[in-house]
Order: C-alpha cells, then structure tokens, then sequence
C-alpha cells in the first residue's frame, strides 16, 4: 500500500527503529526492495533522487502502481530535491514525499524556501522532509564532516517554523563510498540532545553507506528513524556480477544478478535498522474506483 513517509516515520519514532531508504535506479530496483520489504514484513521508503536520467511523470505512476499493490507499507520520496519546479513534478507523478534540500543555504532563507512547498505538499497529503545542517560528501570525508553539524538549539526552531514532517541531521556520516578502511565517527552526544530538544521528533540520517551496522543499529534505537542508503546497494549488485558465472547463456541472467546482490543489501538494513515484521495492515484500503455518472454530475 502507498504511504506517505510520515506514516512510516510516526510509527518507526513510536518504537524506536528506523526503515531503510534504498535509493531507486531502475523498475527493477523497485521490485526488488518492495519483494525484500514484503519477505520480511517491514515497512519501505523508495529514494528518488533525480540524478538520474528518469521520465519523472512515468517512473512516478510506475512506482505509485507498484507500490498501490504492495502487501506492506511502501512511501516513494523524492530524494533532495533543489527546486520548486521538481518538488512539484513529483508531487504531480504520484510520489507521497518529498525532501526539499535547502541546507546549504543561510538559516532563515533554509526556512523561507521549505515553508514554501510544505504548504504546497501538505495541501495534497504529501510529506516533506528537510535537511539543517549538512551532510557532506565522503570522498571529501576530513573537510566535510565537522562543516556543518547539525545545532540542537536550532533544530527545534526550524521545525516550528517550517512544519516539516520529519528532518535529516547531520551526526557525522557522509554521502557516497568513504576512503578504503574509513568509517564515520558517529556524535551520539548530538544525536542525543537533538531528539531532546525537538520534543522526540522523527529524524533522518542520510550517507547510511559504509557507516557499519554497530552505528547504524545504535542510532535507529536511539531516535534515527530513516536511514538513506544508495551506494552500497549498487556495490553489492556490481560485486554479485563480477563473482557471477555469465559464460555462455549465463550473459541472460544479467539483471536478475545484479537484483540479487542489491535486495541481499536491502534485506540486511532491514535487520540492522530494527524493521523487520513491522509493517501494519491498513485500516481501511482505499481502492481506485471509477467516477460513476449519473444524470445530475456536471460535465
Ligand atoms: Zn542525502
């Protein structure tokens, strides 16, 4: 069933665990972590940056269906998103989320932009996540780690004053693949005082790769509750190729092979991040019905 991220993100708060966010590619990707997400009975969140070359309306329909049909719950969410324009392309595709990604800009023009299209996504039930502080790159992890972390006295008063839905911190961890042997030092300490000084807000975490399953799993128990996760993913998958036999007729098993190495991934943060079998059944399932005419409707 389609969600919205808040959905996910309230329960996942109520309870102390985090749903992983596996960043989409491909319609296959899309199966793949929703099959993952139903095999193990936990709730998803589809990551949409749109870095990638997709027909946006297309995809967002595709996965909007997909997701319709999927026996847990699944949000689709459209990953930093940097423009007005683009938030609203997805919203119009069918997404149920959006991270409007202001973070590097000065704190009251951060909150002015945000303001702006949580009004425009709130008004068509769709959830919106921000950023305040910001998360770097880990090809650039020494400069960028103590940049911008995330204040906890200021977490509160963007919260407030934007009305977003959930909010991306930055704790230490970095976006891509890390140098070879690094790993992120997590601030729990700040971690700790953010939840604090929100009031128990739900957070994100974004740069989930190659922080190693003791951080991840000790941050989604103490209040982390969504954790983005992309180039692992993709390392899994290109690892499952090169170990793969493609001889001959094995060529054809192309796709299935690289689904295999990613949904391995996907399955394993479901277990490290503590969603497993905590999905829920909806209580009332709103199916698409078509509009039935009858001689007073106005055409
Ligand atoms: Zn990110």
């Amino acid at each position: 069933m389609l969600v919205t991220m808040k959905e996910i993100l309230d329960r996942a708060n109520g309870e102390n665990y985090a749903v992983p966010a596996p960043v989409v590619q491909t319609e296959l990707n899309a199966r793949t972590a929703i099959k993952c997400a139903e095999e193990m009975n936990s709730p998803i969140i589809l990551l949409i940056p749109l870095i990638f070359d997709y027909d946006v309306d297309l995809f967002g329909r595709y996965l909007k269906a997909l997701a319709e049909d999927s026996a847990v719950p699944v949000a689709i969410n459209h990953d930093h998103g940097s423009d007005f324009e683009s938030a609203v392309s997805c919203i119009k595709a069918g997404f149920s989320s959006i991270m409007v990604d202001r973070s590097e800009l000065p704190f009251e023009e951060n909150v002015a932009q945000v303001k702006e299209l949580v009004k425009v996504a709130h008004a068509v039930g769709v959830s919106v996540e921000a950023e305040l502080g910001h998360v770097g790159n880990a090809n650039n992890y020494e400069m960028d780690r103590d940049a911008a972390l995330t204040e906890p006295a200021l977490a509160k008063k963007f919260i407030d004053e934007t009305g977003v839905d959930c909010l991306a911190v930055a704790i230490g961890t970095a976006h891509g693949a890390y140098n070879k042997g690094q790993t992120p030092y997590l601030d729990y300490e700040r971690l700790e005082q953010i939840k604090k000084e929100t009031g128990n807000f739900p957070l994100v975490l974004h740069g989930g790769s190659g922080t190693g399953d003791e951080g991840l799993s000790k941050v989604s128990k103490m209040g982390i509750n969504k954790v983005n996760i992309g180039c692992e993913l993709f390392a899994s998958a290109i690892e499952a190729i090169k170990t793969a036999d493609t001889d001959g007729n094995g060529a054809y098993g192309f796709a299935n092979i690289i689904e295999e190495g990613y949904g391995s991934r996907v399955k394993h943060f479901i277990e490290v991040l503590g969603s497993k079998e905590k999905a829920w059944k909806p209580e009332k399932v709103v199916k698409r019905e078509k509009a039935v005419l009858t001689e007073n409707t106005i055409l």
